[in-house]
């Protein structure tokens, strides 16, 4: 499967991980759009959010938990913003479901 993603958990692209267990995987986004700027992506090939269903839905509750732990470890005390964007109207780039983690600055709303 030709997956950006897919190849970077499966370290064909040499990417350094923040955090890795068996269920997921956290890099810094190559653009970042804060301060502190991270990815956590399951392992499984999931597309989108539109993907999640009863079998594989458990992998949501564990990325917001390695969330928490993640920016508390970057010192994001006061706070951060958790983002998925889904499909083409979403935003979504890179077709395997991810997270993005953003903190270090305070975050706008609306998003764009
Ligand atoms: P999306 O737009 O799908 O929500 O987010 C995809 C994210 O992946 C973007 O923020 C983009 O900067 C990031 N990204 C794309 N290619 C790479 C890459 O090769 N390495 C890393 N670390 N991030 C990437």
């Amino acid at each position: 499967m030709d997956c950006l993603f897919c190849k970077i958990i499966n370290k064909e692209i040499p990417t350094e991980f923040l955090y890795e267990d068996d269920k997921v995987v956290a890099f810094n986004d190559i653009d970042p759009q804060a301060p502190i700027h991270f990815l956590i992506v399951p392992k499984e090939h999931i597309e989108s959010n539109d993907d999640i269903n009863d079998e594989n839905s458990h992998i949501v509750s564990h990325v917001f938990q390695v969330a928490k732990k993640l920016a508390k470890e970057n010192g994001l005390k006061s706070g951060y913003r958790i983002v998925n964007n889904c499909k083409e109207d979403g935003g979504q780039s890179v077709n395997h479901i991810h997270f993005h983690v953003l903190g270090g600055r305070q975050m706008l709303w609306p998003p764009g």
